[in-house]
């Protein structure tokens, strides 16, 4: 082996062994600021996000208002498809107080799927709290979800309720909720196109972001966790057998007991753990990485007992009729308090008056004019 491969080895084991997140780093007992965040966490607000992205519910349109009837990646990103669930998603971050380039950042991979218009291409929306402890800034812990959908007739009918109109949904409630808080480490929320054709949306993030990987601490991705028919509360992470991202887990059950969140989960901790979703692209690359969904699977000596997984999925009768919302949103707020306390909470740091916006009833600092922190640099 040449010895400038033999250091560059070397090299690579000691940044891994300094930025390879320790479990024990993860604090997910009861924290003040992480109950504030849950308290502030609203059910109906999530259903009707859902609604609207999964055709249940009008959207405004520049023509009048309109129904969003499929959000396959074939449709996204078309100009023949209006009203387009991308659009919507953007449009729905700007609103609330969020802007391309200052919050969130359009990640175009090059995929040219359609062979009439080589130039067109799908998207990822990445969002970006920055941390704000200087230390751990450099850190990352996502929050992923695929916002496409799929069914027997993609492109003309596939409303995704549960499949994945409950995690893109959630990303736009933590969204909502993140904005008024503080962590230490950055925490990126990240909707995904491509996952219905191969998970393309991943596989390009983590190519096109390779910088980020070292630094990412826990990645969690939500997928269609809306469906409890048996009413059972219960639930399935899947973990694999990674350290790292079997820790994730465990800071799940810790703060569905710290919360009192009145829910159970399977965590599925060996090699049978569900590959075919966007946390894989992040475990073929060492990160830690879990899956939340719904009973999906049977665990043979689990706690969920029999599969109890929605039948209409990837079908067009996929649709909101068919989502347990309390479930549904006892889940979500359990993976939002395991990044909340995954991130580190701190307190606020009092504000200077110049820099209050109030957007839509919050307060928020992100868009305080730079010339207002950097005088000098006027
Ligand atoms: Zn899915």
């Amino acid at each position: 082996m040449p010895r400038i491969l033999q250091s560059l080895i070397a090299a690579a084991l000691i940044l891994a062994s300094v930025t390879a997140p320790a479990a024990a780093d993860f604090q997910c007992g009861y924290d003040p600021l992480v109950a504030d965040l849950l308290n502030q966490a609203d059910q109906a607000r999530w259903v009707q996000w859902i609604a609207e992205l999964s055709g249940a519910a009008p959207i405004p349109t520049a023509e009048g208002e309109a129904l969003i009837r499929s959000r396959s990646s074939y449709t996204l990103f078309e100009p023949q498809f209006k009203p387009s669930a991308f659009d919507y998603l953007q449009a729905e971050l700007e609103s609330l107080g969020f802007s391309e380039g200052a919050d969130f950042t359009i990640h175009t991979y090059d995929f040219p799927y359609s062979e009439k218009h080589p130039e067109r291409n799908w998207k990822n929306l990445i969002l970006t709290f920055p941390g704000e402890d200087p230390d751990r800034m450099d850190e990352r812990v996502l929050l992923v979800a695929h916002l496409d959908s799929t069914s027997d007739q993609e492109q003309g009918l596939a409303p995704g309720a549960d499949d994945n109109g409950t995690g893109a949904a959630g990303l736009l409630e933590a969204a909502r909720l993140l904005r008024n808080a503080h962590f230490s480490r950055t925490i990126n929320l990240i909707w995904f196109s491509g996952e219905e054709q191969s998970r393309r949306g991943s596989e390009y993030f983590v190519e096109d972001y390779a910088d980020w990987l070292p630094r990412i601490q826990a990645v969690i991705n939500l997928d269609m966790f809306g469906f409890d028919w048996d009413n059972d509360r219960c639930f399935e992470v899947h973990a694999g057998r990674m350290d790292g991202s079997q820790a994730i887990g465990h800071c799940l059950q810790t703060v569905i007991e710290a919360y009192d969140l009145d829910l159970q989960f399977d965590l599925i901790d060996d090699a049978s753990a569900y590959s075919y979703s966007d946390h894989n692209a992040f475990w073929l690359n060492g990160i830690p990485a879990v899956m939340v969904i719904e009973n999906f699977t049977f665990q043979p000596g689990g706690v969920c007992g029999v599969t109890d997984r929605n039948p209409q999925y990837h079908l067009t009768t996929d649709t909101l009729t068919y989502i347990n919302p309390d479930t549904g949103f006892a889940i979500l707020k359990a993976s939002l308090a395991a990044l909340a306390q995954i991130a580190g909470p701190l307190e606020g740091r009092p504000m200077k008056p110049g820099n209050i916006e109030l957007v839509d009833g919050f307060r928020s600092q992100r868009a305080a004019p730079a010339a207002d922190l950097c005088p000098l640099q006027q």
